[in-house]
């Protein structure tokens, strides 16, 4: 065996990217192939040749975490500015901000509670008889109460995943807090920031490396895997396989694009908590890169559905009545013994960005010490 593998990455993204240059830093020779004609998979932002505004293509993307390896690693690649993410959403005529917090109570109730109070009433408006919540809408109905969900979660979650929050898992709610005073900060991370040039640029720098190759508009199969030394594979899992065992249920966005002079909204993310307007939200570029002034707008109102063959999938759907494909699925993945699975697509969950990459780090750090050690037996 040469004393250092050639490595095949399938997908430009983030896990790609990280893997690759982790690798490609300790020597490896690395080839990385992505199907698209661009790099960085969804994260993927380009400029507005009309109006110079900064596009989050495949939707909005802020990057956030907790994890301080993480976040100097990304600003190692890019400068990032400070960003908040600050939502508010539509529902029944009127404007409220999210998460829910003591201005969306107060507001809703027609209130002006002060802490402690909201929290009583709230805890009132509880339904306390679900002891273990299971579901979507147990979950909200246990923290929030009836009148809340149903205004901001009910109908969005409905159009989101095009089914019903009573066949949702608990764990999709849990990424949203409820907040007793008037911070609208919709994420709690310590690190928050947008990337000053976008996420293809960042990327593209991960990704520059003497000895790192990328191969775009390439597909993969894995029959091609089998000169590498190692592949790892951040695409769909089920397409791996060739959808032998049926394919996995994704959701998949279509962005309707208009362009506004001025400013459309006044926000980044306009969400629509009701379920008769068709779409999730309407996102407004250039309240993503605060720092920079633009006199035209770029929006694009989000409708969420079904997942076809061709189309690109974006959130997956991990229904509890499809665990036991998706756990074979995973079996068949185990049985790779020169292939690692990795990403949202290539492990099959729901990853926010900073996730992405400290697996990505991990990842490729267990492969080198483990190809170390095999070298020196
Ligand atoms: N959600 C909701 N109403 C909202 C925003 C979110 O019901 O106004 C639900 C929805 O089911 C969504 C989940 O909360 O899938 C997680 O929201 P998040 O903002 O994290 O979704 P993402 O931005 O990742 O699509």
């Amino acid at each position: 065996m040469p004393l250092k593998e050639k490595i095949v990455i399938v997908g430009a993204g983030l896990s790609g990217a990280v893997i690759g240059r982790e690798l490609a830093q300790a020597g490896h020779e690395v080839e990385i192939i992505d199907s698209r004609k661009h790099i960085a998979g969804n994260c993927h932002t380009e400029r507005d040749a009309e109006t110079g505004v900064m596009i989050h293509i495949y939707g909005p993307h802020i990057f956030h975490t907790d994890d301080s390896e993480v976040w100097d690693y990304v600003n190692s690649f890019q400068t990032f500015m400070p960003y908040k993410n600050r939502v508010k959403t539509t529902s029944g005529e009127q404007v409220y901000s999210l998460p829910v917090n003591l201005h969306t109570i107060n507001q809703f109730f027609g209130k002006t509670f002060r802490p402690d109070e909201a929290r009583a009433f709230i805890d009132e408006k509880a339904d306390k008889s679900i002891t273990d919540p299971q579901t979507f809408e147990e979950q909200a109905m246990r923290f929030v109460g009836k009148d809340l969900y149903e205004a901001f979660f009910k109908g969005y979650t409905q159009k989101q995943w095009g089914c019903s929050p009573t066949d949702l898992p608990a764990s999709i709610l849990k990424r949203l807090p409820v907040r007793f005073n008037y911070d609208d900060n919709y994420f709690f991370h310590k690190y928050q920031g947008m990337p000053e040039n976008g996420y293809t640029d960042m990327i593209g720098r991960i990704l520059d490396h003497p000895n790192i190759t990328v191969k775009l508009e390439t597909q993969f199969h894995r029959s091609e895997g089998a000169d590498a030394g190692h592949v790892f594979y951040s695409g769909p899992l089920d397409g791996y396989f060739d959808f032998e065992l049926g394919r996995l249920a994704y959701r998949t966005l279509d962005f309707e694009r208009f362009s506004y002079q001025g400013d459309y909204q006044g926000c980044a993310v306009m969400n629509y908590g009701d379920v008769d307007v068709p779409f999730t939200r309407i996102t407004e570029h250039k309240h993503f890169s605060p720092w920079e002034e633009h006199a035209g707008s770029v929006c694009y109102r989000e409708f969420s559905r079904e997942c076809g063959p061709q189309d690109i999938p974006y959130y997956p759907v991990r229904l509890v009545e499809d665990k036991a494909q998706l756990a074979e699925y995973v079996t068949r993945a185990e049985q790779e013994a020169s292939v690692t699975f990795v990403g949202r697509l290539g492990t099959y969950r729901y990853l926010d960005m900073d996730v992405t990459i400290r697996e990505a780090l991990d990842t490729a750090r267990l492969y080198l010490a483990r190809t170390a050690e095999g070298s020196r037996m």
